[in-house]
This record gives structure tokens, C-alpha cells and sequence, in this order.
């Protein structure tokens, strides 16, 4: 992978990328945690709907959460 390459849809591969957010009720929350959720951001194909990279916006919410 080249640092400036161009990113493509691996399913349909177009290059028509978009981005995207979710938060309020869709925020992902920690299990097991009475905490506030993370935002998520999404890299989305914008041509078959394909997500392609999800960031959670605050991942530090998360540590500590599995066990
Ligand atoms: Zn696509």
C-alpha cells in the first residue's frame, strides 16, 4: 500500500468514497460501563453502500471492557 493511493471500494471498486458519522442513540457504548457512548466515523463507498474503515471517535472509553 502506497501512502497516497488513491483508496478504492474493495467490493465494487470505485473511488467515490465518502464519510460518514454516527452519534446521539447510535453511539457505541462500552459493555458493562455506565458511560456516555463514542462517536463513530465511517469511510463509506458512496456507489454500493460498503463501509469501508470505522473509527470510534473515543476508543480510550473502551479499554478495559473485556474482562
Ligand atoms: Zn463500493
Amino acid at each position: 500500500m502506497y501512502q497516497n493511493q488513491e483508496t478504492l471500494c474493495p467490493k465494487c471498486g470505485s473511488s467515490d468514497l465518502g464519510k460518514g458519522k454516527q452519534n446521539g442513540y447510535a453511539a457505541l457504548h462500552p459493555v458493562n460501563k455506565m458511560s456516555f457512548g463514542s462517536d463513530i466515523e465511517y469511510i463509506i463507498c458512496t456507489k454500493c453502500g460498503y463501509i469501508i474503515e470505522g473509527y470510534v471517535k473515543k476508543p480510550e472509553k473502551f479499554k478495559g471492557t473485556m474482562y
